[in-house]
Protein backbone atom coordinates (compact mmCIF):
# COMPACT_ATOMS: atom_id res chain seq x y z
CA UNK A 1 0.00 0.00 0.00
CA UNK A 2 1.35 2.99 -0.92
CA UNK A 3 2.09 6.19 1.63
CA UNK A 4 2.85 9.89 2.09
CA UNK A 5 6.68 10.27 3.16
CA UNK A 6 8.32 13.24 3.96
CA UNK A 7 12.54 12.87 3.56
CA UNK A 8 14.24 15.66 4.85
CA UNK A 9 17.76 15.78 3.91
CA UNK A 10 18.97 15.01 0.44
CA UNK A 11 22.93 14.31 0.96
CA UNK A 12 24.16 11.00 -0.29
CA UNK A 13 22.02 8.80 1.81
CA UNK A 14 18.72 11.11 2.23
CA UNK A 15 18.32 10.92 -1.82
CA UNK A 16 19.63 7.56 -1.98
CA UNK A 17 16.03 7.04 0.93
CA UNK A 18 14.16 9.15 -1.30
CA UNK A 19 14.58 7.31 -4.28
CA UNK A 20 13.57 4.03 -2.76
CA UNK A 21 10.66 4.93 -1.42
CA UNK A 22 9.30 5.94 -4.89
CA UNK A 23 10.59 3.29 -7.04
CA UNK A 24 8.49 1.21 -4.41
CA UNK A 25 5.43 3.46 -5.30
CA UNK A 26 5.04 5.97 -2.66
CA UNK A 27 4.29 9.44 -2.65
CA UNK A 28 7.41 11.40 -1.64
CA UNK A 29 7.90 15.16 -0.53
CA UNK A 30 11.33 16.37 -0.08
CA UNK A 31 13.42 19.27 1.26
CA UNK A 32 17.21 20.01 1.43
CA UNK A 33 18.91 22.86 2.70
CA UNK A 34 20.37 23.26 -0.84
CA UNK A 35 18.01 23.04 -2.82
CA UNK A 36 19.12 21.89 -6.27
CA UNK A 37 19.67 18.03 -4.30
CA UNK A 38 15.92 17.75 -4.48
CA UNK A 39 16.33 18.11 -8.66
CA UNK A 40 17.17 14.47 -9.80
CA UNK A 41 14.30 13.13 -7.23
CA UNK A 42 11.99 16.07 -8.96
CA UNK A 43 12.19 14.38 -11.77
CA UNK A 44 11.44 11.04 -10.80
CA UNK A 45 8.23 12.10 -9.65
CA UNK A 46 8.95 13.51 -5.88
CA UNK A 47 7.05 16.88 -4.74
CA UNK A 48 9.72 19.55 -3.79
CA UNK A 49 8.43 21.38 -0.84
CA UNK A 50 9.52 25.17 -0.43
CA UNK A 51 10.00 24.75 3.39
CA UNK A 52 10.26 22.10 5.78
CA UNK A 53 7.09 23.33 8.05
CA UNK A 54 4.98 22.40 3.97
CA UNK A 55 7.07 19.33 4.03
CA UNK A 56 6.47 18.06 7.32
CA UNK A 57 3.09 19.05 6.98
CA UNK A 58 2.81 16.68 3.60
CA UNK A 59 3.10 13.45 4.92
CA UNK A 60 2.35 11.66 8.67
CA UNK A 61 5.88 10.24 8.73
CA UNK A 62 8.91 12.61 8.15
CA UNK A 63 12.06 10.23 7.36
CA UNK A 64 15.31 12.79 8.69
CA UNK A 65 18.38 12.50 7.54
CA UNK A 66 21.21 14.87 8.09
CA UNK A 67 24.61 15.25 9.06
CA UNK A 68 24.26 14.84 13.14
CA UNK A 69 21.31 15.73 15.56
CA UNK A 70 22.12 19.52 15.83
CA UNK A 71 21.65 20.00 12.40
CA UNK A 72 17.95 17.75 12.91
CA UNK A 73 17.53 20.17 15.93
CA UNK A 74 18.29 23.53 13.32
CA UNK A 75 15.82 21.76 10.53
CA UNK A 76 13.03 21.12 12.91
CA UNK A 77 13.44 24.20 14.79
CA UNK A 78 9.91 26.20 14.95
CA UNK A 79 8.02 23.48 12.91
CA UNK A 80 5.09 22.12 14.33
CA UNK A 81 4.74 18.03 14.58
CA UNK A 82 1.62 17.19 16.30
CA UNK A 83 0.58 13.78 14.97
CA UNK A 84 3.68 13.40 12.88
CA UNK A 85 5.98 10.35 13.04
CA UNK A 86 9.67 11.79 12.90
CA UNK A 87 11.84 8.47 12.11
CA UNK A 88 15.07 10.24 12.47
CA UNK A 89 17.79 8.22 10.32
CA UNK A 90 20.78 10.20 11.00
CA UNK A 91 23.80 9.09 13.11
CA UNK A 92 24.17 9.91 16.51
CA UNK A 93 24.80 8.67 20.02
CA UNK A 94 22.26 6.63 22.00
CA UNK A 95 21.79 9.86 24.47
CA UNK A 96 21.40 11.88 21.58
CA UNK A 97 18.61 9.76 20.07
CA UNK A 98 17.28 9.71 23.84
CA UNK A 99 17.08 13.89 23.91
CA UNK A 100 15.55 13.96 20.21
CA UNK A 101 12.59 11.46 21.37
CA UNK A 102 11.98 13.42 24.37
CA UNK A 103 12.13 16.82 21.86
CA UNK A 104 10.00 15.23 19.50
CA UNK A 105 7.42 13.91 21.95
CA UNK A 106 7.33 17.00 23.65
CA UNK A 107 5.94 18.69 21.04
CA UNK A 108 3.22 16.13 19.87
CA UNK A 109 4.97 13.69 17.54
CA UNK A 110 6.16 10.51 17.81
CA UNK A 111 9.74 9.36 17.90
CA UNK A 112 11.98 6.29 16.29
CA UNK A 113 15.41 6.35 15.86
CA UNK A 114 17.35 4.39 12.80
CA UNK A 115 20.25 2.91 12.22
CA UNK A 116 21.64 2.09 8.80
CA UNK A 117 23.46 -0.67 7.80
CA UNK A 118 24.08 0.09 4.40
CA UNK A 119 25.65 2.24 2.56
CA UNK A 120 23.62 4.60 -0.14
CA UNK A 121 24.56 2.19 -2.72
CA UNK A 122 22.93 -0.76 -0.89
CA UNK A 123 19.38 1.40 -0.31
CA UNK A 124 16.66 -0.66 -1.87
CA UNK A 125 18.25 -3.67 -2.63
CA UNK A 126 18.88 -7.04 -0.55
CA UNK A 127 21.80 -6.99 2.16
CA UNK A 128 20.69 -3.39 3.49
CA UNK A 129 19.44 -3.32 6.84
CA UNK A 130 17.81 -0.34 9.31
CA UNK A 131 17.84 -0.69 12.76
CA UNK A 132 14.63 1.29 14.47
CA UNK A 133 14.08 1.72 17.96
CA UNK A 134 11.41 3.79 20.19
CA UNK A 135 7.39 4.07 19.15
CA UNK A 136 6.48 0.71 18.83
CA UNK A 137 3.16 1.81 17.62
CA UNK A 138 5.41 4.35 14.73
CA UNK A 139 7.18 1.27 13.47
CA UNK A 140 4.17 -1.09 13.20
CA UNK A 141 2.07 1.77 11.35
CA UNK A 142 5.06 2.36 8.97
CA UNK A 143 6.61 -1.22 8.97
CA UNK A 144 5.89 -1.56 5.27
CA UNK A 145 7.01 1.77 3.98
CA UNK A 146 10.35 0.82 6.16
CA UNK A 147 10.62 -2.39 3.94
CA UNK A 148 11.35 -0.63 0.67
CA UNK A 149 14.52 1.36 1.56
CA UNK A 150 15.86 -2.40 3.46
CA UNK A 151 15.49 -4.99 5.90
CA UNK A 152 13.80 -3.15 8.93
CA UNK A 153 14.41 -4.74 12.17
CA UNK A 154 12.53 -3.05 15.44
CA UNK A 155 15.07 -3.32 18.35
CA UNK A 156 13.05 -1.97 21.45
CA UNK A 157 11.00 1.08 22.57
CA UNK A 158 14.42 2.70 23.94
CA UNK A 159 14.93 5.11 21.10
CA UNK A 160 19.10 4.42 21.99
CA UNK A 161 18.93 1.22 21.21
CA UNK A 162 19.20 1.10 17.19
CA UNK A 163 22.06 3.74 17.66
CA UNK A 164 23.60 1.57 20.17
CA UNK A 165 23.17 -1.43 17.94
CA UNK A 166 24.57 0.08 14.95
CA UNK A 167 27.63 1.78 16.77
CA UNK A 168 28.30 -1.69 17.88
CA UNK A 169 28.07 -3.34 14.52
CA UNK A 170 30.58 -0.61 13.55
CA UNK A 171 32.89 -1.64 16.14
CA UNK A 172 32.98 -5.23 15.03
CA UNK A 173 33.62 -4.07 11.42
CA UNK A 174 36.42 -1.98 12.91
CA UNK A 175 38.22 -4.70 14.87
CA UNK A 176 37.83 -6.88 11.93
CA UNK A 177 39.24 -4.51 9.40
CA UNK A 178 41.94 -3.53 12.02
CA UNK A 179 43.34 -7.56 11.79
CA UNK A 180 43.08 -7.59 7.62
CA UNK A 181 45.18 -4.74 7.68
CA UNK A 182 47.84 -6.13 9.82
CA UNK A 183 47.36 -9.68 8.34
CA UNK A 184 48.08 -8.18 4.87
CA UNK A 185 50.64 -6.26 5.90
CA UNK A 186 52.28 -8.77 7.11
CA UNK A 187 51.68 -10.99 3.93
CA UNK A 188 53.11 -8.17 2.16
CA UNK A 189 56.38 -7.97 3.81
CA UNK A 190 57.14 -11.53 2.87
CA UNK A 191 56.13 -10.97 -0.88
CA UNK A 192 53.39 -13.62 -0.70
CA UNK A 193 50.13 -13.01 -3.10
CA UNK A 194 47.84 -10.36 -1.36
CA UNK A 195 44.58 -11.57 -3.65
CA UNK A 196 45.34 -15.31 -2.96
CA UNK A 197 46.15 -14.94 0.58
CA UNK A 198 42.99 -12.60 1.49
CA UNK A 199 40.51 -14.75 -1.24
CA UNK A 200 41.83 -18.33 -0.24
CA UNK A 201 43.09 -18.13 3.25
CA UNK A 202 41.89 -15.47 5.28
CA UNK A 203 38.74 -14.64 4.89
CA UNK A 204 37.63 -18.39 5.03
CA UNK A 205 39.19 -18.11 8.13
CA UNK A 206 37.34 -15.27 9.69
CA UNK A 207 34.55 -16.64 8.73
CA UNK A 208 34.98 -19.99 10.10
CA UNK A 209 36.05 -17.96 13.37
CA UNK A 210 33.02 -15.47 13.51
CA UNK A 211 30.48 -18.81 13.51
CA UNK A 212 32.12 -20.07 16.61
CA UNK A 213 31.02 -16.34 18.47
CA UNK A 214 27.58 -16.90 19.24
CA UNK A 215 29.17 -19.77 21.42
CA UNK A 216 31.61 -17.31 22.93
CA UNK A 217 28.03 -15.37 24.34
CA UNK A 218 26.89 -18.20 26.09
CA UNK A 219 30.57 -18.33 28.40
CA UNK A 220 30.07 -14.46 28.85
CA UNK A 221 26.41 -14.63 30.03
CA UNK A 222 27.25 -17.23 32.48
CA UNK A 223 30.76 -16.07 33.72
CA UNK A 224 32.09 -19.43 33.15
CA UNK A 225 34.95 -19.05 31.05
CA UNK A 226 36.47 -22.42 31.55
CA UNK A 227 38.26 -23.66 28.27
CA UNK A 228 38.72 -26.96 26.42
CA UNK A 229 39.77 -24.53 23.27
CA UNK A 230 42.84 -22.38 24.18
CA UNK A 231 43.16 -20.54 27.23
CA UNK A 232 44.58 -17.33 27.60
CA UNK A 233 48.16 -18.36 28.72
CA UNK A 234 48.45 -20.09 25.24
CA UNK A 235 47.12 -16.96 23.46
CA UNK A 236 49.40 -14.87 25.27
CA UNK A 237 52.55 -16.81 23.80
CA UNK A 238 50.97 -16.53 20.30
CA UNK A 239 50.71 -12.72 20.02
CA UNK A 240 54.28 -12.56 21.79
CA UNK A 241 54.82 -14.62 18.97
CA UNK A 242 53.15 -12.46 16.54
CA UNK A 243 54.48 -8.90 17.75
CA UNK A 244 57.80 -10.37 17.49
CA UNK A 245 57.55 -11.76 13.81
CA UNK A 246 55.82 -8.43 12.86
CA UNK A 247 58.98 -6.63 14.44
CA UNK A 248 61.56 -9.29 12.25
CA UNK A 249 59.15 -8.32 9.38
CA UNK A 250 59.65 -4.59 9.90
CA UNK A 251 55.88 -4.33 10.03
CA UNK A 252 54.25 -2.31 12.91
CA UNK A 253 52.07 -4.16 14.89
CA UNK A 254 50.11 -1.18 16.16
CA UNK A 255 46.51 -2.75 15.42
CA UNK A 256 47.60 -5.63 17.28
CA UNK A 257 48.92 -4.01 20.41
CA UNK A 258 45.98 -3.32 22.31
CA UNK A 259 44.85 -6.79 22.31
CA UNK A 260 48.09 -8.12 23.80
CA UNK A 261 47.71 -5.85 26.31
CA UNK A 262 44.56 -6.51 27.63
CA UNK A 263 46.08 -10.72 27.12
CA UNK A 264 49.31 -9.75 29.10
CA UNK A 265 46.75 -7.61 31.45
CA UNK A 266 44.59 -10.75 32.05
CA UNK A 267 46.83 -13.40 32.95
CA UNK A 268 49.17 -11.08 35.40
CA UNK A 269 46.00 -11.44 37.12
CA UNK A 270 46.17 -14.85 37.61
CA UNK A 271 43.78 -16.01 35.11
CA UNK A 272 45.75 -18.05 32.62
CA UNK A 273 43.99 -20.96 32.20
CA UNK A 274 40.80 -19.06 31.03
CA UNK A 275 39.37 -19.04 27.50
CA UNK A 276 39.44 -15.96 25.88
CA UNK A 277 35.71 -14.73 26.30
CA UNK A 278 37.17 -13.98 29.78
CA UNK A 279 38.79 -10.69 28.36
CA UNK A 280 35.29 -9.09 28.61
CA UNK A 281 36.20 -9.09 32.55
CA UNK A 282 38.78 -6.19 31.51
CA UNK A 283 36.27 -4.50 30.02
CA UNK A 284 33.57 -4.06 31.99
P1 LIG B 1 26.01 13.99 3.03
O1 LIG B 1 27.20 14.79 3.43
O2 LIG B 1 25.93 13.48 1.64
O3 LIG B 1 24.70 14.84 3.29
C1 LIG B 1 24.53 15.58 4.49
C2 LIG B 1 23.14 16.12 4.51
O4 LIG B 1 22.95 16.86 5.73
C3 LIG B 1 22.83 17.09 3.36
O5 LIG B 1 21.47 16.97 3.01
C4 LIG B 1 23.10 18.45 4.03
O6 LIG B 1 22.43 19.52 3.41
C5 LIG B 1 22.49 18.17 5.38
N1 LIG B 1 22.93 19.10 6.42
C6 LIG B 1 24.15 19.17 7.01
N2 LIG B 1 24.16 20.17 7.93
C7 LIG B 1 22.93 20.73 7.90
C8 LIG B 1 22.33 21.80 8.62
N3 LIG B 1 22.99 22.45 9.57
N4 LIG B 1 21.05 22.12 8.32
C9 LIG B 1 20.37 21.45 7.37
N5 LIG B 1 20.87 20.41 6.64
C10 LIG B 1 22.15 20.06 6.92
O7 LIG B 1 25.89 12.82 4.10
P2 LIG B 1 25.10 11.43 3.96
O8 LIG B 1 23.82 11.65 3.25
O9 LIG B 1 26.05 10.39 3.52
O10 LIG B 1 24.82 11.14 5.52
C11 LIG B 1 23.65 11.60 6.16
C12 LIG B 1 23.47 10.80 7.44
O11 LIG B 1 23.35 9.41 7.07
C13 LIG B 1 24.67 10.91 8.38
O12 LIG B 1 24.23 10.98 9.72
C14 LIG B 1 25.42 9.63 8.11
O13 LIG B 1 26.20 9.19 9.22
C15 LIG B 1 24.27 8.66 7.85
N6 LIG B 1 24.72 7.46 7.14
C16 LIG B 1 25.39 7.58 5.95
C17 LIG B 1 25.92 6.47 5.34
C18 LIG B 1 26.68 6.57 4.05
O14 LIG B 1 27.28 5.55 3.64
N7 LIG B 1 26.66 7.69 3.35
C19 LIG B 1 25.79 5.12 5.95
C20 LIG B 1 25.00 5.10 7.16
C21 LIG B 1 24.52 6.24 7.73
P3 LIG B 1 23.15 20.31 2.19
O15 LIG B 1 22.95 19.46 0.99
O16 LIG B 1 22.43 21.60 2.14
O17 LIG B 1 24.61 20.44 2.58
Amino acid sequence: MSADISVIGLGLMGAALAGALLDAGHRVTVWNRSADKAEPLVAKGATRAATVAEAVAASPLVIVCVLDYPAVYEVLADVPLEGRVVANLTTGRPVEAREAADWVTGRGGDYLDGGIMAVPQMIGRPGALVLYSGSRQAYDRFEAAFGALAGARYVGDDPGMAPLLDLAMLTGMYGQIAGFLEAVALVESAGYPLSEFTSTLLVPWLNAMAAGQPEWVQSIESGDYTTLVSNLEVNRAGLETLVRTFREQRVKPDLLLPMKTIIDQRTARGHATEGLPSLIEELR
